[in-house]
């Protein structure tokens, strides 16, 4: 107990005004952390509600302007390889119309380097940035004081500069935040540009009569970003996004397998041990539950962690390899209260604790991440057949019309080819060695066919153990020669070399347009008559539409 005015213990007022000013500090940073996490949350509503471009730069500049106190912002987006003003605040209009800043200028070289948000005072430091003017132009007209590089993987998507700080000292401690706040930024922003593509894609879909040439050129590039959309992106960026908030080296990803029975490693970062082995956890499991119910991540001792995992029947080479590895940090990933991805993480590489700030961001990233799983989800469903990964047919019938209605409108007719592929006695698969043994072989099936077609070939499920491929650019002839390719593959593979080995074959009809036909009807009527052809004729073989 300390009484003031006791002339004999001075050092402990000192030490009382040493306390006092720590707590004051420390209520400080809780404020300020706080504070930022109020922003992160704010963005990661905006995430989630389909903003236009120019909403999206607005609200967020805002974002980064009340995070740092600053007087000045601007937002500059790449485009054609010049950085150009899209959105600013307390600068001077007409200066920003002239901003016109090459890619290739060494500052945003640096910047683009980098990947993440600096200082004026960083880059001073950095070799070479004054190679060029174009440092100089922007000082002048923005008084930039933090850079922050807006980075899609390694593509400068923009840059976001703030200027006008009055308290320069608290810089360092918002670097972190910053960072988040750029990496949700152009996380949105290419979620913008994929919501675009896909609406236009839509839309062009609706009216396909109508498409002039330039129009499908658009609609090309939109089929060709729908294979961009899906968790295999989603698991990326998560890792990407965990690494720049905490100083780890190893983590291990788990994603809910497609039969709901289990939580399947896909990614191993720096765990040796594991690196080739599948570990997993049945969703079921008392471990999992736990973290399901307490919605947070989860803190366990390494030298408690078998004893936790095993007294929660977490099985013996999943526990064994997250003992060996060291891990220490269980983060859920919780939507409409369903575990639908756990990230693992080892210690931070400086032997520090985790700070509460980045539990809190952690925890933030896995909510909406898991949010947008499930969306990625509903919409790969729509695409993507679940069993064997090839596209639904409902996809299959959208991009026949459209691969039509471009061989229509080019004046020299760009040719298609159609494969329709029925697998011979499939029953019996099923019949002898069961349905599940049925089902790898369909997935084993679509996997043999990607690989012999061209990345912009697409091969679908058509019905239950019933294939087609659309071959764009290939005349009856070639396709036919890609189709007896693909019954030779089949004919030799041996199915299930793990389980109850066997082979199977396929029979095959080919039809073409336009040389055979000229509507989607046509085609497909004529594929399956050349398919029903093969099978009258002893099934394993290739008919052409053309000997009907
Ligand atoms: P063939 O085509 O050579 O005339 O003989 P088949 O035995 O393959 O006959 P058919 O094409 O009429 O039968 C298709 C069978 O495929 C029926 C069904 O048991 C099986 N099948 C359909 N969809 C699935 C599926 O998703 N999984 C499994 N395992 N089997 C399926
Ligand atoms: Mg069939
Ligand atoms: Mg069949």
């Amino acid at each position: 107990m300390f009484i003031f005015g006791d002339g004999k213990d001075k050092k402990n007022v000192k030490t009382r005004e040493l306390l006092d000013a720590k707590s004051a500090e420390a209520n400080e940073e809780r404020e300020r952390n706080a504070f930022g996490l109020s922003i992160l949350s704010k963005s990661v509503e905006r995430m989630s509600c389909g903003m236009d471009v120019h909403t999206l730069c607005k609200t967020f500049l805002q974002m980064f302007i009340e995070l740092t106190c600053a007087g000045i912002g601007v937002v500059l987006f790449e485009e054609s390889g010049y950085l150009t003003v899209k959105e600013f605040k307390n600068c001077e209009e007409n200066a920003m119309r002239r901003v016109n800043i090459s890619t290739g200028a060494a500052f945003v070289k640096i910047l683009k380097e980098n990947k993440i948000p600096c200082t004026s005072e960083d880059l001073y430091k950095a070799p070479g940035f004054l190679e060029d003017g174009s440092f100089i132009d922007m000082r002048f007209y923005m008084d930039p004081q933090i850079f922050v590089p807006l980075m899609h993987k390694n593509e400068l998507l923009g840059v976001v500069t703030l200027g006008g700080i009055a308290d320069k000292s608290r810089v360092p401690e918002y670097m972190k935040l910053l960072q988040l706040l750029a990496a949700q930024m152009s996380f949105a922003l290419v979620d913008e540009r994929f919501s675009r593509e896909r609406e236009a894609l839509n839309k062009q879909l609706d009216n396909l009569q109508e498409k002039k040439g330039a129009d499908l050129q658009r609609l090309n590039k939109a089929f060709a970003s729908l294979a961009l959309l899906d968790t295999e992106k989603l698991k990326a960026l998560t890792m990407n996004l965990v690494f720049e908030i905490v100083d780890v080296d190893k983590a291990v990803f788990f994603l809910r397998s497609e039969d709901e029975i289990s939580l399947i490693s896909v990614v191993l970062a720096g765990t040796p041990g594991v690196a080739t082995k599948k570990i997993y956890f049945e969703i079921d499991n008392d471990f999992i539950e736990k973290l399901r119910l307490e919605k947070k991540p989860l803190f366990v001792d390494p030298s408690r962690l078998k004893e936790t995992l095993e007294s929660r029947k977490c099985n013996p080479e999943t526990s064994d390899a997250l003992v060996a590895s060291g891990m220490t940090l269980f983060i859920p990933f919780i939507s409409n209260e369903r575990v639908l991805a756990l990230l693992v993480l080892g210690p931070k590489r400086s032997g520090k604790e985790f700070t509460p700030l980045e539990l809190e961001l952690l925890n933030t990233i896995s909510f909406q991440f898991a949010a947008a799983i499930d969306n990625a989800k509903l919409f790969e469903a729509g695409v993507i057949d679940g069993l064997s990964k090839a596209y639904t047919r409902r996809f299959f019938e959208s991009k026949l019309e459209y691969e039509i209605a471009v061989g229509m409108h080019y004046r020299t007719r760009r040719a298609l080819c159609l494969i329709m592929i029925d697998l011979d006695y499939f029953k019996q698969v099923n019949d002898t060695y069961g349905h599940q043994a049925g089902d790898e072989v369909l997935s084993e099936f679509a996997k043999i066919i990607a690989g012999i077609i061209r990345m912009s070939d697409i091969v679908a499920r058509y019905g239950g153990e019933e294939f087609v491929v659309i071959l764009p650019e290939l005349d009856l002839e070639s396709g036919g020669k890609i189709a007896e390719r693909i019954r030779a593959a089949v004919a030799s593979t041996v199915f299930l070399p793990n389980g109850p080995a066997f082979k199977i074959t396929a029979s095959f009809g080919v039809s073409a347009f336009p040389d055979y036909a000229k509507t989607k009807e046509d085609l497909i009527s004529k594929a399956d008559k050349a398919l029903y052809k093969s099978k009258e004729s002893g099934r394993n073989k290739v008919t052409l539409c053309s000997s009907l």
